[in-house]
This record gives structure tokens, C-alpha cells and sequence, in this order.
């Protein structure tokens, strides 16, 4: 069919604008005859930001949207979901043939579970809804046939390493002959501090990303590089690869962004100017490569200069709590995710928070949630409760005591 019709989740995100930019650039490639296939967003769904919403549904004549907090949403012939489940109704009520996933954080879950569910293939972006319920998306999308298309870079990256030789994810079984996966970090704006001054840093120094423009929220995870342990996750599901075949390499270039190991000692990697309309882009025309917006990069210039460093666990705690999720199973992930997401959101909200304090609040809750068996959609949301709880908990505990 040369309509494919689309719906973006989390649109006025940073994803989300840079996939509607990738939208208008491949439907001009249709008209010019260049690709065969033309995208009508069917649907959009936002956090808050209803102005941009209702800008973004104007321009590409979407018909339907979502949004889960605010009103401001008011366009004539335009209908309006309102509220937590907006999203997720959206996506059970319109028909399309793909979903790109970019909610931020578990917010994202069940409205990415109902687009696997119905069999609608899904270019993910938001990865925490593998860290918190893998084990459900995953056999559903067997059982759906809906394909889970890597939008994150470095998932987007092994796949295309991998092309040839496995379908494309989520797969059943682990890809013949492959040694190991790994997945490069640019090791953010921390990546040379001391960890005395990465427990003291500010908001102003963690959302300074070296060589990524992006959220708020995976910006800082990059920083602490729970970002990595979240992609660790994110590739035991999406290449059915256990945690020791799965490792993560500092490189900060950003200009190779996974590398595959065969068991023959061969690496593949891919490589690209960071630009995260590249990996958007590969995930909507796969298995076809048109022209992209992304800049070609050039030989010898210092981009390609090719550093890689064994990541530091002693000074970036949070990478080794992906190696202990991904061995417990159950709820470990929606526990490990939750926690960060209300670290995290803290973090951004309080100017006094110094950085350190979210590594320890993660560590600490993750050791105060018992793991459960993860069987429903339920199990893994009251996970993510208990987690924030915690952390929650915590937080108040400290504001108490300074008083
Ligand atoms: P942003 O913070 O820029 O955008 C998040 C989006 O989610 C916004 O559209 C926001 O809406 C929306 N949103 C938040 N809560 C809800 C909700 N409850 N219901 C519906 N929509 C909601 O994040 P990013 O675009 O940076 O990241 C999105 C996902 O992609 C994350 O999982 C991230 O880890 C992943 N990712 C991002 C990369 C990047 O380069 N940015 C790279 C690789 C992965 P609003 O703003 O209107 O409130």
C-alpha cells in the first residue's frame, strides 16, 4: 500500500517533532517519485503542550488526537481525548499501520502495549516501556506479529548490523553467531569528572550533553549513564540476547553507535553523524534507505577518530542495576525504571537535588521493592507505584530534615 498512515506518541517531543520533520522530508521524496511510500499521520498524542499539539494537527490535518493534562486542545473538526488513557485510546480507536512510540517514561506503556496488541507495527523510541514490561510487549508482538522497529540509536545501529541475518525484532531466539552487542554511550557531560564532582553537580551541568540534543529526561539519564542500563534492557528483549552478551562501550565521538561481535571475532558497526532523524527515518522506510536530513559524515574530520573506554561502574553505579534487573525478571524493571523516572523528575524540579542524590535514591529503592511476577499490565503499573513511593518517600524525608 503506498499510504501508510501513522500515529506519533509523544509529538511535541523532542522525537515526536523530529519525526514529523522526517515525515514531510520522506513524503517530498514521494512526490519527487524517490519513495514509493507517502505517511498520513493519522493521530497525535502529547503530554501538555497543547498549542504545539493543535499547530502540529493543523498542519498535517490529523483528525484525531490525545492529550493527558490540560484543555487548551480546541480545533474545529478535530476530536479530543482527554486524560491518563487518552494516548492509549487513541491508538485502540484509529486504525493505521504504525505506531512511533516517544511518550516519555512509562506514561508510554499502555498505550504502546495496545498498538502491539493490535498487531500495529511499532518504531519505539520509549525504551522504558521494554525496561518495565518486556516480558509482556515482547510475546505479544509474537503473538500479534507486530514488529518492534528500534528507533533508539544504538538499537536502530545492531539491528543494521544484524540485517541479513534475523527478522526484524523483537526476536523469538538470539541471532545465529553473534558473540556480543555493544551498545557505545558518549559517557555525557560527566564522563571525565571525579565522582565527587559528579555527586555535586548541578541540573545546568548534567543537562549539558556533549554530543546529543534531546529530552530533558533522557538527557540526564545519559549523564548518569542509566540511559545504558535502560538500553541494556532494552536489547535483551529486543534480540532476545542475555545481559552477559550485551555490554556498553564509553565512545565519545557518538559516531559508531552499536558494534556487533561475531563468534568468529568479526565487528560490524554502524556508524553516523548523531541525528536522531536518521535512526527515526531508518525505522519508518525499513527495509527500504532513501536520502535523509542527516549531515554524511566526513572521513578524518574529528568525528570519526574512533575512541572507545571500558565504562567506569565504580563512578556510574547505575549501569550494573540493568545486569541485576535483566536476572531477576518479574517487576525488577518497572521497579528500576520507576524509581529513576521519580529520581529524575525530582532532580529537574529541585534546584537544591544535587546529582549524586539520584543514583542513590535508584540504588535504594531498588533495594526496598520486593520483585514480584510480572503477568499484567496491572502488576507492572503497581510496580512503577511502589517504586515511586519509595523514592518518593525518601524525598520527603530529606526536606523534612532540612527544615
Ligand atoms: P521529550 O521530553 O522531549 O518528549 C516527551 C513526549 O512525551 C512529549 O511529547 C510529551 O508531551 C509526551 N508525554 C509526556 N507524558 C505524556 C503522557 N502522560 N501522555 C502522552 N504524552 C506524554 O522526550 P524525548 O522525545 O527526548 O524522548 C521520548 C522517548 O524517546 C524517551 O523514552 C527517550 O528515552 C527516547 N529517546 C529519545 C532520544 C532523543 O534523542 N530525544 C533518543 C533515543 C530515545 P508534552 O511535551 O506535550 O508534555
Amino acid at each position: 500500500m503506498a499510504t501508510r498512515r501513522l500515529i506519533i506518541l509523544g509529538s511535541t517531543g523532542s522525537i515526536g517533532t523530529q519525526t514529523l520533520e522526517v515525515v514531510t522530508h520522506l513524503n517530498a521524496l514521494h512526490t519527487r517519485g524517490l519513495f514509493e511510500h507517502r505517511f498520513e499521520v493519522v493521530g497525535l498524542a502529547a503530554g501538555k503542550g497543547a498549542a504545539l499539539l493543535a499547530e502540529q494537527a493543523r498542519t498535517f490535518g490529523v483528525r484525531d488526537v490525545a492529550i493527558a493534562e490540560g484543555n487548551g486542545v480546541e480545533l474545529p473538526g478535530v476530536s479530543v481525548r482527554r486524560g491518563a488513557d487518552a494516548a492509549e485510546r487513541l491508538v485502540r480507536e484509529v486504525d493505521c499501520d504504525v505506531v512511533l512510540a516517544a511518550i516519555v517514561g512509562s506514561a508510554g506503556l499502555p498505550a504502546t502495549l495496545a498498538a502491539v496488541q493490535l498487531g500495529r507495527d511499532v518504531a519505539l523510541a520509549n525504551k522504558e516501556t521494554l525496561v518495565a514490561a518486556g516480558s509482556l510487549v515482547v510475546p505479544a508482538s509474537h503473538r500479534s506479529g507486530a514488529k518492534l522497529l528500534p528507533v533508539d540509536s544504538e538499537h536502530a545501529a545492531a539491528w543494521q548490523c544484524l540485517q541479513g541475518i534475523c527478522e526484524a525484532p523483537a526476536l523469538k531466539e538470539p541471532p545465529p553467531s553473534v558473540r556480543r552487542v555493544i551498545l557505545t554511550a558518549s559517557g555525557g557531560p560527566f564522563r571525565t569528572a571525579t565522582s565527587a564532582q559528579i555527586a555535586g553537580a548541578t541540573r545546568e551541568q548534567a543537562l549539558k550533553h556533549p554530543t546529543w540534543t534531546m529530552g530533558a529526561k533522557v538527557t540526564i539519564d545519559s549523564a548518569s549513564l542509566m540511559n545504558k542500563a535502560l538500553e541494556i534492557i532494552e536489547a535483551h528483549w529486543l534480540f532476545a540476547l542475555p545481559g552477559e552478551k550485551i555490554e556498553a562501550a564509553v565512545h565519545p565521538q557518538s559516531a559508531a553507535h552499536a558494534l556487533v561481535e561475531f563468534d568468529d571475532a568479526s565487528m560490524v558497526a554502524q556508524l553516523a553523524t548523531p541525528d536522531m532523524r536518521g535512526p527515526i527515518q531508518t525505522a519508518l522506510t525499513w527495509p527500504r534507505r532513501v536520502e535523509s536530513l542527516v549531515q554524511p559524515m566526513p572521513i578524518g574530520s574529528a568525528a570519526t577518530s574512533l575512541q572507545f573506554e571500558a565504562p567506569d561502574r565504580n563512578r556510574f553505579p547505575l549501569l550494573a542495576t540493568a545486569y541485576r534487573a535483566i536476572r531477576e525478571g518479574g517487576t525488577s524493571g518497572a521497579i528500576l525504571n520507576a524509581a529513576n523516572e521519580e529520581a529524575v523528575l525530582a532532580f529537574l524540579r529541585d534546584d537544591a537535588m544535587r546529582f549524586g542524590r539520584i543514583s542513590e535514591l535508584v540504588l535504594e529503592a531498588i533495594d526496598a521493592v520486593a520483585t514480584s511476577p510480572l503477568t499484567s499490565l496491572e502488576d507492572a503499573l503497581d510496580a512503577d507505584r511502589r517504586a515511586r513511593a519509595v523514592v518518593r518517600t525518601r524525598l520527603t524525608r530529606v526536606t523534612a530534615a532540612a527544615r
